[in-house]
């Protein structure tokens, strides 16, 4: 039974259709809400929880106990309330601004405004208010089972590196650039947002995994508000004890450009770890998840995660790994991103990346602090768990300006860069994996 429209994706296809006065009759999400800043583990219960490296902002259908601010918003006619991360650089007000505290704002958003870049700022994310309330287990201030994992000394193993002409290849591939063939028959995957083209996306990565040696399985969901079934791609390999596993990640659809950068080469540089890793015996298995609908809202990752805790599988989770945009350097000095947020354990993860990019000096990689909730790890840390994204330096500067353009092609991408930073990702999971 259908409870309603995926009103991101419609307002979509209104904006692009230019049909963008009409307006749902009724929103799925509450009309008010009480939004909060908190200290961590202050709130369970939440339609929406964001955090900084300090507090959580938070959205909840009643006041929060013990809230450093709070205040109860509501939307204007017609329109949906937005939480927005400033990242320090929003002007003084923003357009349908209704309050502010610490580096989060909330916004009275027509529907039809694209809430990956407000007010036509790139670092400038929104984020729908939710529609259902979630609740939370308790936050843990300690260490993970990851601690032991992450802590140990290295130096037994081979240094991997991956192939940059491998990369190039299969980002050409994945992005339209150059046909694939799927079961004999040769096609281009122009763009990833259409059924039709993840559906063949999802095929080619099929083989490519299959060809590896990792199994794979679709996972299946009811898509954002209940309409239509939308799928994860999952390609797992097995390790000594597959009763856990290290979950690597990023999102396979596209705003509906050929998505090269965002987020083809987060997609293939784990297609790439996978390679270099596949003769390898692991100690836990390693996940690989290429996550649909990230682009409205993160909902496969939201999907995935609380099945995940209704299949008791949530625990068996090591950490997550997630990938947005690691192919773009236009400055060329091998700046990056490790995003932990200081959210629950997630530091122990993040803190490996700058050790192993100190260390290896071969891979010119240089360590640019930053944090955002705006990609599938944030479904994660909803749950307690822990998880960080791994990017290219968007928040230091040097984003690529194509993001969410038709020019998110390969020839923006820096395809040494690439390479430098999948071999950092093959390491790091060698180093978690490999006894
Ligand atoms: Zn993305």
């Amino acid at each position: 039974m259908t409870r309603g429209l995926p009103w991101g994706l419609l307002a979509g296809l209104l904006s692009v259709t230019a049909l963008g006065s009409e307006v749902p009759q009724t929103a799925p999400q509450p009309r008010s809400a009480y939004f909060s800043l908190t200290n961590k583990g202050a709130a369970l219960r939440f339609y929406n929880r964001l955090a900084n490296n300090k507090y959580w902002f938070v959205a909840s259908d009643a006041p929060v106990e013990g809230a450093l601010a709070s205040q109860k918003l509501t939307a204007r006619s017609g329109e949906r309330l937005v939480l927005v991360e400033l990242h320090g650089v929003a002007p003084a007000r923003l357009p349908g601004e209704l309050a502010r505290m610490d580096d989060f704002a909330v916004l009275s958003e027509p529907y039809n405004e694209d809430l990956h870049m407000i007010n036509g700022q790139a670092v400038l994310f929104g984020e729908e208010l939710g529609a259902k309330l979630h609740s939370a287990p308790a936050w843990t201030d300690g260490l993970s089972p990851l601690h032991a994992m992450t802590s140990r000394v290295v130096t037994h193993l081979s240094t991997l590196s991956v192939d940059p002409g491998f990369l190039e290849s299969h980002v050409r591939q994945l992005s339209g650039d150059q046909p694939v063939t799927i079961a004999g028959r040769r096609l281009s995957i122009t763009e990833r947002r259409q059924d039709d083209n993840k559906a063949n996306a999802r095929a080619y990565l099929r083989q490519e995994y299959e060809a590896l040696g990792f199994t794979v399985t679709e996972k299946t969901y009811r898509g954002g508000w209940g309409f239509g079934t939308h799928v994860n791609f999952v390609a797992e390999k097995a390790g000594a004890d597959p009763s856990r596993f290290l979950l690597i990640s990023s999102h396979l659809d596209s705003v509906g450009n050929a998505g090269a950068d965002d987020n083809g080469a987060g997609t293939i540089s784990a297609l790439a770890v996978a390679k270099a890793l596949k003769d390898q015996e692991l100690r836990y298995s390693l996940r690989i998840l290429a996550f649909d609908e990230e682009e409205i809202g993160m909902v496969g990752s939201a999907a995935y995660a609380q099945q995940l805790q209704d299949e008791g599988q949530l625990d068996s989770m090591i950490g997550n790994i997630n990938m947005e945009m690691t192919g773009y350097n236009s400055a060329n000095d091998g700046a990056f991103h490790i995003i932990d947020c200081n959210e629950n354990t997630s530091a122990e993860l993040s803190k490996k990346f700058r050790e192993v990019a100190e260390r290896d000096q071969d891979l010119r990689l240089r360590f640019v602090a930053a944090c955002t909730n705006r990609s599938d790890h944030a479904s994660f840390w909803r749950f307690d768990k822990p998880a960080v994204v791994f990017s290219q330096n968007f928040f230091g500067g040097d984003g690529n300006p194509c993001y969410h353009k038709k020019c998110d092609k390969v020839d923006r991408m820096n395809f040494d860069y690439m390479t430098r930073m999948t071999s950092l990702l093959a390491r790091v999971t060698q180093e978690l994996l490999v006894p």
